[in-house]
C-alpha cells in the first residue's frame, strides 16, 4: 500500500512536482491522544486538533474518530480537501511500515494487525505513508525542528515511555522494517527493573519514562502519580523526591553517553511530556553526558529540548511524507 505522494494522482496540481510540494493532513494515533493537523511544505501548521483516544475500545471506534478528527483539521485548515496531496500517520511500533500494518503497539490494546494505510487511503481518496511515531517526530525536528541543518542528530521522546528516532548523514534512519532507531530499549541496568515495553531488564524506559519516575517514587514512599510532581518536589527540597530525580538523571545520561557514543551526534533533541521539567533534567544530564561520553563525540553533542513541542508528533506524520519522496 505504500505510495509516496510522488507518484499520487494530481490532486489539485498539474504536475507531480506540485503533487509533492502539497499539504499534508497528518494524523497520530497515541494511547492517550489522537492529534491531527494539515502541514504543508515549509513546517507550518494550518490547524492542530487534539481529542482523547479511548483506545481500549479497540481499533473501530477509535478508528472512525481518527478520521472525522482527520476531516475536521482539513475543514478548519481553510485549505480545502483539493489542496491536500497526501496522509502522513504516525504511530508507535511495531509496525510493518511498508505494508502500512500496525502488528500489534502495547498503547493500543487489542489492535493487531491493522491496516491502518490501506484504511485511511480508502477513507480520504489520498495516498498515506505510516511511520513509527518517534521516528516521525525525529524526522520533523530534524526538518522544521530544533534539529534544522543536521546531518546527524538523535531524537528522543520521554513521555508514558521512552521512543527514539535518529538521522544518519542527513537521512532518517529507519531499520531493515521501520522499526529501528528504539533508544528507549538500550540498557542501562542489564540486571535492573522490568520493562513493560519490551519484557526485558533494565531498559532506560524502565527508569526515565514518565510512569517509572513515578513509579519509583512511589516505591521510595512518596505520594505523588506523575512525574511533574516528583520534579516539582524536588525542587521544593524533598529529600526522597530529590533522590528518586537524581537517579532519572543519571540513567538518562547513563543511556545518551552510549548512544552518543554510538552515532556521535551534533545534537540530541529530547521531546515528551518529562522535558517540560527543562533544565532541571536537561543542565545536569548535558554535564554528565559531556563527561562520560567519548572524546570528542561528547564534546561535539549538544542537548536541547524540542522545538516542536505538542505538536511534534502530527508534524513528524507530515515530514515522513516529504522524506520519502
Ligand atoms: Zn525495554
Amino acid at each position: 500500500m505504500q505510495t509516496s505522494s510522488r507518484t499520487a494522482p494530481a490532486v489539485g496540481g498539474d504536475s507531480a512536482v506540485e503533487t509533492a510540494y502539497l499539504p499534508v493532513l497528518a494524523l497520530d494515533i497515541g494511547g492517550t491522544k489522537l492529534a491531527a493537523g494539515v502541514v504543508d511544505g515549509t513546517g507550518r501548521v494550518h490547524s492542530f486538533l487534539v481529542e482523547p483516544s479511548h483506545a481500549a475500545r479497540g481499533p473501530e471506534p477509535v478508528l472512525e474518530r481518527l478520521l472525522e478528527l482527520g476531516r475536521r483539521a482539513v475543514s478548519e485548515s481553510m485549505l480545502g480537501w483539493s489542496q491536500i496531496g497526501a496522509v502522513g500517520i504516525g504511530c508507535g511500533g511495531p509496525l510493518d511500515a511498508e505494508q502500512g500494518v500496525l502488528v500489534a503497539p502495547p498503547h493500543l490494546p487489542g489492535w493487531r494487525d491493522v491496516p491502518v494505510t490501506a484504511l485511511v487511503e480508502e477513507a480520504y481518496e489520498r495516498p498515506a505513508t505510516l511511520e513509527n511515531d518517534a521516528t516521525a517526530a525525529a524526522a520533523g525536528e530534524h526538518r522544521w525542528g530544533a534539529g534544522a541543518g543536521t546531518q546527524n542528530m538523535v531524537y528522543l521522546t520521554i513521555s508514558t515511555g521512552v521512543g527514539g528516532g535518529v538521522i544518519v548523514d542527513g537521512r532518517l534512519y529507519r531499520g531493515a522494517g521501520g522499526n529501528g532507531g528504539e533508544l528507549g530499549h538500550v540498557t542501562v541496568d542489564w540486571h535492573g527493573r522490568l520493562c513493560r515495553g519490551c519484557g526485558r531488564r533494565g531498559c532506560l524506559e524502565a527508569y526515565v519514562s514518565g510512569t517509572s519516575i513515578a513509579e519509583r517514587a512511589q516505591e521510595a514512599g512518596l505520594s505523588v502519580a506523575t512525574a511533574e510532581e516528583v520534579a516539582a518536589a524536588a525542587r521544593g527540597g524533598d529529600p526522597l523526591a530529590a533522590a528518586v530525580w537524581d537517579e532519572t538523571v543519571e540513567a538518562l545520561a547513563c543511556g545518551l553517553t552510549s548512544i552518543v557514543n554510538l552515532f556521535e551526534p551534533e545534537l540530541v533533541v529530547l521531546g515528551g511530556g518529562v522535558t517540560r521539567s527543562g533544565e532541571q533534567l536537561l543542565g545536569p544530564v548535558r554535564a554528565r553526558v559531556r563527561a562520560d561520553a567519548m572524546q570528542p563525540a561528547g564534546h561535539a553533542a549538544d542537548i536541547v529540548v524540542s522545538a516542536l513541542g505538542d505538536k511534534v508528533g502530527v508534524v513528524g506524520a507530515a515530514a515522513i511524507v516529504y522524506d520519502r519522496d
